[in-house]
């Protein structure tokens, strides 16, 4: 029954590869090829979709394990009664079969983020089998593909498709399997229980997703087909859509403290309803970190039984990154933030734009009616502030004309950081070197401490109290005023 088309669906599995390759050899870069596959013939996705030919573009078996069989799931349900043993059994196996998806397909097999022993690994496949969302070998091969290309048209389920798209439009419409971009799974197909889930899939998935509560429910409290509604159609329907979600609503919903240029973000409501997978933003940054969530009090039920796993022996080598590392990668996200923020205020206009004026020049003009003062070598049009000024207005006219250096770093009054910062805002000119101003100029220069950061776009960063206008200590000599 799986499909042979080449299509990129859940059940596109392809057995025949598989045995007629031994693992050990599979080029690493081959991907899941369908050897009925003719690469030469057009594929159906290339060609436009309208209404004569749309249920071509429909992957047909995707769609009715997808769709058609939960809501005839649905229909069924209003006839069966629902015993509370039932419901019981179904939400415990939602949750092993959940996490069969992302504690085995997504953070074991699909990343490595922890090594597993055989029982586990078994376990897992039988569980992520349950959940009908293909083999391991298909789901982690575009898993990779969908870190690798994330948001490109290489990535399987990109949102900038659309969010329904990333959610289930991908596997309901066919994909071009040349689209797909290409990962390495040597690794997968070297690991022997990979393998033979991916050759007895669909044995797989009739009994873990569909027979198996089935047995359950009907031995343990004779409600056969209750275990078949509930425990198998509905709850795969469940499973389905709580793990979809990862490619969806991950990528769409919520923060961004590490890295704001791809789609994945951070979210609890995400984190509760996919097993924990909702710090996504995380996830993307570091893939091989087995939790997804960091902190301690955000929910990632799938991290806490990795862990549980590991204290009893069945998991080991649970991978982590260094804080430093994550702590590096929160650091220069918010850094960008703040390079934004900074970008959209007046800084002034910035020294090396600025004309450069002569002393006896800048002298001249003060005499002449514009209020100009110079601090530290900075020649600044004070004419619209000195009805303002906070010190009174005779302060700052005296001021102008001369070097006002010493006045403005104590020598009268220790402005401000933001009186600085303001200052900076008037600045028409620099004085070149020369007479009183260049003593400040030089020292300010020469100051080998003082380090001129500079943000991505080549703007100068000027922090509290290192604004040019701010000389410590001036020398005596200079305060001319
Ligand atoms: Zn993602
Ligand atoms: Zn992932």
């Amino acid at each position: 029954m799986p499909s042979h088309q080449p299509t990129a669906g859940m059940m596109a599995v392809d057995p025949l590869k598989l045995s007629s390759q031994p693992p050990a050899t599979a080029s690493p870069q081959e991907p899941n090829r369908n050897p009925k596959y003719d690469p030469k013939k057009s594929h159906i996705t290339e060609t436009p979709l309208t209404r004569k030919n749309w249920y071509k573009h429909v992957n047909w078996l995707n769609a009715i394990l997808i769709v058609g069989i939960p809501i005839s799931g649905c229909i069924a349900a209003l006839w069966t009664p629902l015993r509370w043993q039932t419901l019981v059994f179904a939400i415990a196996y939602y949750f092993a079969t959940g996490f069969g998806i992302t504690g085995g397909y997504h953070r074991l097999w699909a990343h490595s983020s922890y090594s597993a022993s055989t029982p586990l690994k078994i376990f897992l496949a039988a569980v992520g089998g349950g959940a009908v969302e293909g083999s391991i070998r298909w789901w982690a091969r575009d898993h990779r593909a969908h870190h690798r290309y994330t948001d490109t048209d290489k990535d399987p389920y990109s949102v900038r498709k659309g969010l329904l798209y990333s959610h289930f439009g991908w596997m309901i419409m066919k994909q071009n399997p040349k689209r797909i971009g290409r990962t390495d799974i040597s690794d997968l197909n070297d690991d022997w229980v990979v393998v033979w889930q991916h050759k007895h899939y669909l044995k797989v998935v009739l009994f873990m997703g569909l027979i198996f509560p089935s047995i359950v429910c009907g031995l343990a409290w004779d409600d056969w087909l209750g275990g078949f509604i509930y425990g198998g159609i509905l709850r795969i329907f469940f499973v389905q859509q709580a793990t979809f979600c990862v490619n969806s609503l991950a990528h769409w919903l919520g923060d961004q403290p590490f890295d704001d240029r791809n789609s994945p973000r951070d979210h609890v409501i995400t984190a509760l309803v996919t097993l924990g997978e909702g710090y996504h933003n995380f996830h993307h940054e570091f893939p091989s970190d087995y939790r997804n969530a960091i902190e301690w009090h955000q929910y990632d039920p799938t991290k806490w039984t990795i862990w549980l796993c590991k204290q009893v022996g069945l998991a080991y080598d649970l991978k982590q990154f260094r804080s430093n590392e994550i702590e590096k990668g929160r650091l220069q996200q918010m850094q960008k933030k703040l390079d934004q923020k900074r970008g959209k205020l007046d800084w002034g206009v910035p020294l090396e734009q600025l004309p450069v004026m002569e002393w006896d020049d800048y002298v001249d003009q003060a005499q002449n009616g514009r209020a100009l003062v110079a601090v530290a070598g900075v020649v600044h049009d004070v004419t619209d502030f000195v009805a303002d000024h906070p010190g009174g207005k005779a302060m700052i006219r005296s001021g102008i004309g001369k070097d006002a250096t010493a006045m403005f770093n104590g020598g009268v009054y220790n402005h401000s950081n933001a009186a600085h910062n303001l200052l900076s805002t008037m600045r028409v000119g620099v004085i070149r070197g020369g007479m009183e101003v260049e003593i400040w100029k030089r020292a300010h220069n020469e100051n080998k401490d003082t380090m001129v950061v500079k943000d991505k776009d080549g703007n100068r960063i000027v922090r509290a109290g290192a604004q040019v206008t701010k000389v410590f200590d001036p020398p005596a000599s200079a305060g001319a005023a």
